[in-house]
């Protein structure tokens, strides 16, 4: 039985390193079939379909049936001016099929180009996101901050849910204890109504255990020496490390999960320094840190930081970094294929029947192959996009997604309830993965617009569930799963 579960675990990651041969060594041939097919899509849309969806006036469908260059400019303008509020309807669709168009290419090129977000390299070089030297103590505490601010809005949201309808009291039994951590927040020149938080409250809340980052160490990735691994560190925890290092500096482990305080020495340190203070030791090789919503990737053989999957149709992971623009793609994606069905089906009516083919642009062939393409293709992703915007709302990512249903089996075994540490709300979870809200700099409408939004965390410094410690409710930490038991990269449809 288990030779047999280990054959078809085989099996699978063949096919998988299949799909990922096809988009990585076969890329040019890819992109060019791909290429080839969009551009086919476009000019049929726009050539036989689009006219179902914004027709003409009859006037300038006339104008432009004389074929006749000098008559269609002689007599666009008065033809426009008849009908000003049709042609104004018109460029509006026009324009809108447009912009679908343009946002599927953005997100997908930004998936693609977007670093996913490594635990060494971190996320990207654009922002100026630095993990180490002058100023990355103020990139880290933004980070640090927006978490912690939403953690204290959800909690107290939650409490006002609670008193503001006795008659939905839970029967979890749990929540209690989250309940009381919210109260704490809610002091007394604190009104329960205002989203305002003071300085005070957002320290009392870094200091405490309830978003303290908790890291392991990666034994699937290649050893790095201890410098590397010490300078990518949040400075809270290579504080610690330092200070530990400095009473007794040859530790079995070079990782500590306890809250301390910041030593400002280690603030806007750079990798150079980091070398210096280690000494001897720097150049001793120890497993890559891992922290909290990492998963290693056994394609790119890599931890990235809030790992969803491997995708083979962006030749890398889907993490921290890029995941946004992943979903946006899949979502404008859908969009755009239902707009070609829904306008594409009476072209398709008419390529199909023995009527004299109107349209002297495109073969008869292309609206039967754009609109096979895009139903299937639109139905399937509209699918998976629903999905992925389900699991966002709960606080998940596709991986969380597969072991948290372990965990509630596990903690319902034990009469318990499970708990997401993760899940803030639904409304707050998709706010925070998109970068929006009342903490972001973004706009709710900037989940419109085609241009980079950095995500709200370093991949490092998550909103929790306040009172929680920081971990899922109802599984101990040492049942919680890892790597070494499930393959991740297996996780996801789109992985195979
Ligand atoms: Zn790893
Ligand atoms: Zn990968």
């Amino acid at each position: 039985m288990r030779f047999l579960a280990q054959a078809v675990h085989r099996s699978f990651r063949k096919v998988e390193h299949c799909a990922d041969w096809m988009t990585g060594a076969a890329g040019p041939i890819f992109v060019l079939l791909c290429c080839a097919l969009v551009s086919i899509g476009m000019w049929t849309f726009f050539t036989s379909m689009f006219i179902n969806l914004a027709p003409l006036p009859p006037s300038i469908q006339h104008l432009f049936n004389t074929h006749s260059p000098a008559h269609i400019i002689l007599g666009l303008t008065s033809a426009i001016a008849e009908h000003p509020w049709q042609m104004i309807r018109w460029f509006t669709i026009l324009f809108a099929c447009f912009f679908i168009v343009y946002s599927i290419g953005y997100h997908y090129y930004m998936a693609v180009k977007e670093p996913s977000g490594s635990v060494l390299e971190g996320l990207s070089e654009a922002l100026g996101e630095r993990r180490n030297g002058p100023g990355s103590e103020l990139w880290w505490s933004r980070y640090r901050r927006r978490a912690v601010r939403e953690s204290i809005l959800a909690a107290r949201q939650a409490k006002r849910r609670k008193f503001g309808s006795q008659s939905s009291r839970t029967s979890n039994g749990d929540l209690n204890g989250r309940n009381s951590a919210a109260h704490g927040l809610l002091n007394d020149n604190t009104s329960i109504s205002s989203n305002s938080i003071s300085d005070a409250e957002v320290q009392r809340v870094e200091d405490g255990e309830d978003l303290w980052v908790h890291v392991k160490m990666c034994h699937k990735c290649q050893r790095v020496p201890l410098w590397k691994a010490l300078a990518c560190l949040p400075p809270e925890l290579r504080a610690i490390e330092r200070s530990l290092r400095s009473k007794r500096p040859l530790s079995a482990s070079y990782l500590v999960d306890e809250p301390e305080l910041l030593d400002d020495a280690t603030r806007g340190e750079s990798a150079e320094d980091v070398r210096r203070w280690l000494g001897a030791e720097a150049e001793n090789l120890v497993p890559p840190p891992k922290p909290e919503r990492t998963h290693h990737c056994s394609i790119c053989d890599t931890c990235i930081l809030k790992f969803d999957h491997h995708c083979p149709w962006l030749n890398q992971c889907v993490g921290i970094g890029n995941e946004r623009y992943f979903v946006l793609f899949m979502v404008w994606l859908s969009i755009g294929c239902t707009v070609v069905v829904f306008s594409g089906w009476k072209t398709v009516r008419k390529a199909v029947s023995f009527d004299p083919w109107e349209f002297p642009y495109t073969p008869r062939l292309f609206p039967l192959l754009t609109f096979a393409l895009c139903a299937i293709m639109g139905f399937a992703l509209a699918v998976m996009a629903a999905w992925q915007l389900l699991i966002i709302g709960w606080g998940e990512t596709s991986v969380e997604n597969s072991d948290n249903t372990h965990y509630r089996e596990l903690s319902k075994r034990k009469g318990l309830s499970f708990s997401n540490v993760y899940d803030l709300g639904f409304m707050h979870n998709l706010a925070l993965y998109f970068n929006i809200g009342p903490f972001s700099h973004h706009s709710i409408f900037t989940i419109l617009a085609p241009w980079r939004i950095e995500p709200y965390s370093d991949g490092w410094h998550f909103a929790k569930k306040m009172g929680m410690s920081g971990r899922h409710e109802g599984v101990n930490p040492e049942e919680e799963l890892t790597d070494d038991e499930v393959e991740r990269d297996d996780a996801h449809p789109l992985a195979k």
